[in-house]
């Protein structure tokens, strides 16, 4: 992996750091000129304050120099964006810091992989990398420890092989021994010296003289400038010392998979309160979901019943528009019906006149309604013959004396018999039974459709029925998508026949489209609920995301050292909040549907479509990649080594 090159690892030239302090600034680097060379041991001294971890924080690219210039392997790290600085500072870096600096939630191998993950390593090989580093460095047997469950020491080779995981030529490790007890720190130490011995350059940040004395090179800091450097002149004389290759810049997509797993984990961490968020989103969807289903069933009980009585109908009724008529308004007569019938586009025609009667078979009575009316009447109702057959034009023609019942009327009248044949006294008149109905059951206004009978209008007229005019005429057209032109033409007709407006004609099927509109206006309703109750969910969210933000901030400042972009760190925490408002969509999707077929148990008629649980879904999903995005990239842009250096 080297080669002979001229050009140092690392060259530092007049390098300056500067942080602005009140109205002056403070010097923390001053005009610091270093090279490191491939395969150095180097360690870096100094008292408390003198500039050591800035200095290193410059070496690691986590920060950049206020002034001077600084080359890692030949590349002037000013001309590289906040990306491509993450991609050298993964591929040349390995972090070893003081407080080891693991990720609490996850496992020691987990931990170990991290680095290589933002590198775009597969999934086996960064495994198999991990274990077999772990099994190096004496923790083969503690893969699958958390943090916690390890010693200092163990935590501490947990992150020099978080360091060696993508091959760093340079390890750098700031006070790594420094809350370690004396064997611990001893073995750390041989360690490095091991990666040192392997060709692997070190840089070490130490205040004590011990653990400086096993590096090759000490170079002392005081108020921010090197005071001494111990090969300074030694290393001149080395002109054939090499570098590491220059680093590959590979371009790695965001690992979509990774960040989910990562998201569930840290989720998992904080179960209580990510089911408390959760439960924001969950009611919002499950909301949506179960008054959706409801308020369908409801809306569709009401447009069944209306369609029941046929949607290609136009009722005609006498009486002048927006005047209620008394039913016994001379201005609609056969003749019209018969006129009509001539028109285009008509199915049948079916005029009505009713009035109450007893009728009477053997000793029984039963009073009903009697109607008399056409042979389309049962096509223009679409009503089934059960028994028989319905008069004919014929029958209309002769005044045949003959009746059609409903089934209620057969049932107070005949029992279990057979009424066909019979003859019933209609006001003492005979008619013979030529017919049963289908059992039609309730009418939309909750009356009794079965208790009816229905004889020929002429003879309804005649034996019947006191006047001669008719109460509706029921016209049922050919092609439903005509039917507003058909009920011009009959407007148009009747005004002609009656020289004035003196009927009203409703359309069932805009009686359905007001249903219809209503409907619409229930959705928008339930939409506008949904909306707020994600609002609000979303809000939950957003808050709970920027807490984790906050407290997980010394996170980010590791997964930004081992080499995480700023997108990296965005993905990973817009993919929590999408995760939470995915969980709880999927949840609320269920608990809707759950509470649904609670109410359909319970009689209520409901309707469950896919469309508003999908709809329910991609909102909360929605929630989650909108209201997760402020907090996700507050994370993204911390300055890593504020993030680091956060308690
Ligand atoms: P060391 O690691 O040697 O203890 P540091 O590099 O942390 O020293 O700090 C060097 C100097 O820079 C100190 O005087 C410190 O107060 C100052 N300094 C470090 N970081 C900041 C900062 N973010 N803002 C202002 N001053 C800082
Ligand atoms: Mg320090």
């Amino acid at each position: 992996m080297t080669t002979a090159n001229d050009a140092p690892l690392l060259e530092l030239v007049e390098v300056s750091r500067h942080y602005p302090a009140g109205e002056g600034v403070v010097v923390a680097l001053d005009r610091v000129s270093l090279t490191v060379r491939q395969g150095e041991y180097l360690a870096i001294m100094g008292q408390s304050g003198s500039g050591k971890t800035t200095l290193m924080n410059l070496i690691g690219l986590l920060d950049r120099p206020s002034e001077g210039s600084y080359r890692v392997l030949g590349q002037d790290v000013d001309a590289l964006d906040s990306d491509e600085l993450a991609a050298l500072r993964r591929d040349v870096f390995g972090f070893v810091f003081q407080r080891y600096n693991l990720i609490a939630t996850a496992s020691a191998a987990e931990n170990v992989e991290l680095p290589a993950i933002y590198a775009g390593l597969g999934r086996r090989a960064r495994e198999d990398r991990a274990a077999h580093l772990l099994q190096r460095l004496g923790l083969g047997d503690r893969l699958e420890h958390r943090p916690t469950q390890l010693s200092g020491g163990q935590q501490q080779r947990v992150s020099i092989a978080r360091a060696l995981v993508n091959d760093a030529a340079i390890v750098l490790a700031d006070e790594p021994t420094g809350a370690l007890d004396s064997r611990s720190g001893a073995e750390v130490l041989a360690l490095l010296r091991q990666l040192n011995e392997e060709g692997r350059t070190v840089i070490l940040i130490t205040h004590d003289p011990a653990v400086a004395a096993e590096a090759g090179r000490v170079v002392k800091l005081h108020d921010g400038r090197i005071v001494e450097d111990s090969a300074a002149a030694a290393t001149a004389a080395a002109g054939t010392t090499v570098a590491a290759e220059p680093p590959r810049h590979r371009l790695t997509a965001p690992d979509l998979g990774e960040a989910v797993k990562m998201a569930l984990r840290s989720l998992k961490a904080n179960l209580f309160r990510t089911v408390l968020t959760l439960l924001g989103i969950v009611i919002g969807v499950a909301s949506v979901v179960t008054l959706l289903a409801v308020g369908n069933g409801a809306s569709q009980q009401v447009v069944d019943r209306i369609s029941a009585m046929g949607t290609n109908l136009l009722l005609i009724r006498p009486g002048a528009p927006g005047v209620r008529s008394s039913g016994d308004n001379a201005s609609l007569t056969p003749e019209d019906a018969a006129a009509i019938q001539a028109l285009d586009n008509i199915a049948s025609v079916a005029p009505e006149r009713s009035s109450g009667a007893t009728l009477r078979y053997g000793n029984k009575d039963y009073a009903t309604q009697v109607t008399g009316t056409w042979p389309g009447y049962v096509s223009a109702r679409d009503w089934d013959i059960a028994e028989g057959g319905f008069f004919t034009a014929a029958d209309l023609r002769s005044y045949a004396p003959v009746v059609v019942l409903g089934q209620t009327v057969v049932k107070n009248l005949f029992g279990g018999g057979d009424p066909l044949g019979s003859y019933v006294l209609i006001n003492s008149v005979p008619f013979e039974v030529i017919g049963v109905l289908a059992s039609k059951g309730a009418s939309p206004m909750g009356g009794d459709n079965d208790d009816a009978a229905f004889v020929p209008l002429t003879t309804g007229f005649m034996r019947v029925f006191g006047s001669h005019y008719l109460r509706t005429i029921t016209v049922e057209v050919d092609d439903v998508a005509r039917i507003d032109e058909t009920q011009a033409a009959i407007t148009a007709l009747l005004i002609e026949r009656h020289r004035g407006e003196d009927f009203q004609i409703r359309n069932m099927a805009s009686i359905l489209d007001t249903v219809s509109e209503t409907q619409g206006t229930l959705t928008i309703l339930l939409g506008a609920i949904a909306a707020i109750s994600l609002l609000v969910g979303g809000i939950g969210v957003m808050n709970i995301m920027l807490v984790s933000v906050t407290e997980r901030t010394r996170e980010i400042g590791v997964r930004m050292a081992t080499g995480a972009r700023m997108r990296d760190i965005l993905l990973q925490f817009n993919t929590e909040a999408v995760v939470v408002c995915g969980i709880g969509g999927v949840l609320g999707v269920l608990l809707g549907l759950g509470l649904g077929m609670l109410a359909e148990s319970l009689g209520v008629p409901v309707i469950f479509a896919p469309e508003p649980a999908l709809m329910a879904f991609a909102c909360a999903f929605l929630t989650g990649l909108v209201f997760g995005f402020l907090p996700a990239r507050k994370a993204a842009r911390l300055d890593p080594v504020v993030a680091l250096s956060s308690e």
